[in-house]
């Protein structure tokens, strides 16, 4: 705490982590006496720099940069880039601690890594977001490599941030590269199924929650919140599979919608014309959109919250469970604060954790890496397939390490012991460094 002072965030993954260890400390003591765990609440290496950009009225505008290469085990630093104005060096260190034991479970040889910027995309032009991606590359680029760090995307950063850096990256370094980043376009290097595998894999990792519970997803009733890539393809998957999603949500309100979110109008409103989620209320008959409140107000049985850390608090946990809720899966990063996952298990609720559940979309930049490495290209069937397994594979993994230790059913042990120990014992192997 005092070596990091004032990094909350950080702080709560550490203790969530560090909370579950307990039992494999003590099967494994070597861990305690070569100091993994002191080593791991240090990152590698931390970037902080200066990105100077005009806007469109010509006056020069300041954000800071970030980016934190937290462990280079299991592979080069991978984890995406996040473009939120509240992203500070807490944010970027706690989402890359999550991030090593998250590549870890998806068997992938991916080390763990995020960076990102107070930048606020929203409200700017297209020409506004090309200089500040040029300008962020600028100083980034030195550290990159396909076999250094590989970044993606986050909240704020899709598509069109990553050609932006991906062109600002090839025209410094005069290199086709492909392999330096992920979530590319189709055209130029991106893979099949990217866009959608974080949502996808997410219900992929419901499903199969439930199936080992002896429950379906057909017919539930689902609460989404969020409306940016994971929400939406969550959103997707789950309506492909026979659920309903009800609501959606962005950081003015959310909506709701009896009928089902219809997923043609969303992606009009958010990738298209990139809207508030009121736009969507407002072209859709029988839908409401609520500006105040949350909506884990809305009654369901599975609930996937999708938008950002700390989303879900106790009281939102309590509320659902008073309405009868089964399932959670986080699509988001820590969206649910320690106190909602103390209700939600007391409760009896499945909880599957943001490492596990929402690791298909690294997964599959992983993917993109291996067809870039082998200048291929997969169909999405085929890719969409590899995701598939990759998910019912952490899934196994997870719930085999938590009955292995006498925990069935605990997700968040099964995931914290299973990550931590593949990545510990890379380091007892390599010795002190
Ligand atoms: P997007 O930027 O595409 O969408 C984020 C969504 O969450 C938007 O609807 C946004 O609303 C909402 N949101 C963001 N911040 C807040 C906030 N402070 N309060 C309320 N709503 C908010 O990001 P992604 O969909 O890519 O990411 C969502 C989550 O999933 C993040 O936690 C991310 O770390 C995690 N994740 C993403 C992966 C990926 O492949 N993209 C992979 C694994 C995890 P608004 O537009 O109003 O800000």
């Amino acid at each position: 705490l005092r070596r990091n002072p004032g990094e909350h965030e950080f702080h709560q993954a550490v203790e969530e982590v560090l909370g579950s260890l307990g039992p494999v400390v003590r099967r494994h003591p070597h861990y305690l006496e070569a100091s993994v765990i002191e080593r791991l609440c240090e990152p590698e290496r931390q970037i902080i720099f200066r990105v100077p950009w005009t806007d469109d009225a010509g006056q020069v505008q300041i954000n800071r940069g970030f980016r934190v290469e937290y462990s280079s085990v299991l592979g080069p630093y991978k984890g995406g880039l996040r473009f939120h104005p509240s992203v500070m060096l807490g944010t970027v260190k706690f989402l890359g601690f999550e991030q090593i034991f998250k590549n870890a479970l998806t068997g992938m040889p991916i080390g763990g890594g995020k960076g990102g910027s107070d930048f606020d995309p929203k409200g700017r032009s297209d020409a506004e977001v090309m200089r500040f991606c040029q300008s962020f590359m600028t100083e980034l680029y030195r550290h990159l490599g396909e076999y250094t760090d590989v970044p993606a995307g986050d909240i704020g950063v899709g598509g069109r941030e990553i050609g932006y850096l991906f062109g600002q990256y090839k025209r410094i370094t005069n290199r086709y590269e492909a392999g330096v980043l992920t979530g590319k376009g189709l055209a130029w290097g991106g893979s099949r199924a990217r866009t959608e595998a974080t949502g996808f894999g997410t219900v992929y990792f419901a499903r199969e929650m439930a199936r080992h519970a002896g429950l379906s997803l057909e017919g539930t009733r689902v609460v989404v919140s969020g409306s940016g890539n994971v929400a939406i393809y969550a959103i997707a998957k789950v309506t492909e599979l026979g659920g309903t999603v009800v609501a959606c949500s962005d950081s003015s309100g959310y909506v709701v919608d009896e009928a089902g979110i219809d997923l043609e109008l969303l992606r009009e409103v958010k990738e298209e014309r990139r809207e508030r989620i009121s736009a969507y209320a407002a072209r859709r008959p029988g839908a409401t959109f609520v500006a105040a409140g949350s909506i884990w107000d809305v009654p369901c049985d599975v609930a996937l919250p999708c938008a950002t850390q700390n989303e879900l608090d106790e009281a939102a946990a309590r509320q659902l469970v008073s309405h009868g809720l089964e399932i959670v899966a986080e699509g988001a990063n820590m969206p649910c604060t320690p106190g909602a996952v103390r209700v939600f298990r007391e409760a009896g609720v499945l909880f599957g954790p943001g490492k596990a559940a929402n690791a298909g979309g690294v997964a599959t930049s992983a993917l993109e890496m291996q067809q870039n490495a082998s200048r291929d290209s997969w169909t999405f069937e085929h890719t969409d397939a590899r995701l598939g397994q990759i998910m019912t594979s952490i899934h196994e993994r997870v719930v085999t390490t938590a009955e292995d230790y006498g925990r069935p059913g605990d997700y968040v042990f099964g995931a914290n012991a299973s990550g931590f120990t593949q990545v510990a014992d890379a380091m007892l192997a390599m010795g002190v460094i």
